[in-house]
């Protein structure tokens, strides 16, 4: 099949022809007749499927007709990220070239002023993350009565970051009448509820899920010693023994070695950038771009702050740590191999990675081959990796390290939070990935942060219907231990019942008060 037969308008087929694109992925031949008839649409299919453009090159078409009135937005995307909002954006800059179509970003860690004055003049396409959209309406700025169609994209990825409660209210507040398309990479059971509760006799549209790794990619396991500084040895090992490496993405569990990693590798001289959640918007996408165009030939960075993201011709891949996430190990080494390239990944594999190694090689089907010495071949024969991963952290005698207990409380939910700062210095509510804070030492959903912007809203009842960490099963809790976004600071929104009790005054004190 090819794009003209799916009834997108010329312009739109210029554009296309423009990108380069000959022929419609499954998705697109799929879902864009759907769109077109204003159905709406379930799509389940993940990045790199072409889904953006399954649902960007129809909405274009149906755009052209009709047109944008102040503050109140004709269609609507959400998006788990900033990073994957903004892709989406480019998107609409890259088909819409022959439109003169009004699109705006409302993410965070960008002024509110730029955005508001944009909503204001009218917006054909809104693409928000759902904080800083739900902050924009509040802030009474942004009606969304007027979204004919709404685009709720990844949304397992929504759910492991805790914003089913924020789509579920953005959700009332557009049309009963509006077209939705909902794209899940997977249908869990919230997510089916979800979809279920938001669209009508959709169609649905399914494409293959990358169940094995692309037959491209040499797919290689590394064993060293659990102690970071050997990991880190390691890693500096492979990326200068690597044969054709152009550029490489290096993957850690969790967002605090990121940012260790980063520096470690700049001071040994590799050309490297971060991408993680605790960077501020203009440092990612600064980061994201050194990247893209080769400024920067390392990425260091978490799942959460990767995952999505459109990076093309990547020849490396390097787990810095073996995922928790069987399905996070596909989406990563996805980066390399694409479209029929050579691609390399290696993952470095401690004993502390048995279980989650085994749950890759079950999912992808087959055993992935060591490059040197297996981990139980290291052990048996004491060589310099089992040493290492036997031995105590170095240089700190026969007992693990403060730093080595301060690693693993982070894994497990423990005390990874930053100390508590005063309630003055808490950070407005963050957008998508930001808010998805860093567990509690108890364990539970940090509730949702304060606005420094808007101080009535202190005055508010407590949300009750954001679910609370312990009520989520274990798989979910521990996704959260990755990079969901910067920690929490302060308490959060929660206010510890002792603070909100009186002073305790003497009894005839308080006879004396009720009598006056
Ligand atoms: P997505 O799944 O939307 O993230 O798209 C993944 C990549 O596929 C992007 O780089 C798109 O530019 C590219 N792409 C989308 N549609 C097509 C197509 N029909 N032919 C070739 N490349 C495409």
């Amino acid at each position: 099949m090819s794009f003209s037969e799916l009834g997108l308008s010329d312009k739109v087929l210029s554009a296309v022809t423009a990108a380069g694109y000959t022929q419609p992925t499954p998705i697109q031949t799929q879902a864009i007749p759907h769109v077109l008839a204003r159905r709406d649409v379930l799509g389940i299919a993940q990045t790199g499927t072409g889904k953006t453009a399954a649902f960007t090159l129809p909405m274009l078409t149906i755009l052209e007709t009709g047109r944008a009135r102040a503050r109140m937005p004709r269609t609507l995307i959400l998006e788990p990220t900033r990073e994957l909002a903004a892709q989406v954006e480019d998107s609409f800059k890259k088909y819409g070239t022959n439109h003169k179509l009004s699109v705006a970003l409302l993410i965070g860690g960008v002024s509110f002023g730029d955005q508001d004055m944009k909503i204001t003049r009218g917006v054909d396409v809104l693409i928000a993350t759902p904080g800083r959209l739900l902050d924009h309406v509040e802030r009474g700025k942004l009606l969304l009565t007027g979204v004919e169609l709404f685009v709720i994209d990844e949304a397992d990825r929504m759910l492991d970051m805790g914003f089913i409660p924020d789509i579920e209210r953005i959700a009332k507040l557009v049309p009963f009448t509006r077209q939705t398309l909902f794209f899940s990479a997977t249908m869990p059971p919230e997510i089916t509820r979800l979809a279920d509760a938001f669209l009508h006799n959709p169609a649905r549209v399914e494409v293959s899920r990358p169940a094995s790794a692309a037959t491209t990619i040499t797919q290689r396991l590394v064993a060293s010693g659990r102690d970071p500084e050997d990991k880190r040895d390691t890693l500096r090992r492979l990326i200068r023994g690597a044969t054709d490496l152009q550029n490489a993405i290096i993957f850690s569990n969790r967002k605090r070695d990121v940012a260790v990693l980063h520096k470690s590798l700049v001071k040994h001289g590799f050309n490297a950038v971060a991408l993680h959640g605790d960077m501020d918007q203009r440092a990612r996408m600064q980061a994201l771009d050194q990247f893209k165009t080769g400024t920067a030939n390392i990425l260091v960075a978490s799942d959460v702050a990767a995952r999505g993201l459109d990076i093309p011709a990547v020849s490396h891949v390097f787990n810095y740590d073996v995922p928790h996430h069987a399905e996070d190990y596909v989406h990563r080494i996805g980066r390399t191999g694409r479209a029929g390239r050579s691609g390399a990944a290696f993952s470095i594999v401690t004993s502390a990675d048995d279980k989650s190694l085994s749950a890759i090689e079950q999912l992808i089907g087959n055993k992935i081959e060591w490059d040197g010495p297996t981990l139980a071949e290291v052990r048996a024969g004491g060589g310099a990796a089992a040493e290492g991963d036997e031995r105590p952290a170095r240089g700190r005698g026969g007992r693990s390290s403060s730093r080595d207990r301060g690693g693993r409380r982070e894994r497990e939910g423990g005390d990874a939070r930053p100390p508590r700062e005063p309630r003055a210095e808490r950070q407005p509510r963050r957008d998508a990935e930001e808010r998805a804070a860093s567990p509690s030492p108890r364990g539970e959903r940090p509730e949702r942060q304060e606005r420094q912007d808007r101080p009535e809203r202190q005055a508010r009842p407590e949300r009750q219907d954001r679910p609370q960490r312990q009520d989520r099963p274990q798989h979910e809790r521990r996704e959260r231990d990755r990079d969901d976004g910067p920690s929490v600071k302060g308490l959060g929104d929660h206010v510890p019942a002792f603070l909100m009790r009186g002073p305790a005054l003497p009894k005839d004190a308080k006879k004396r008060s009720a009598d006056s």
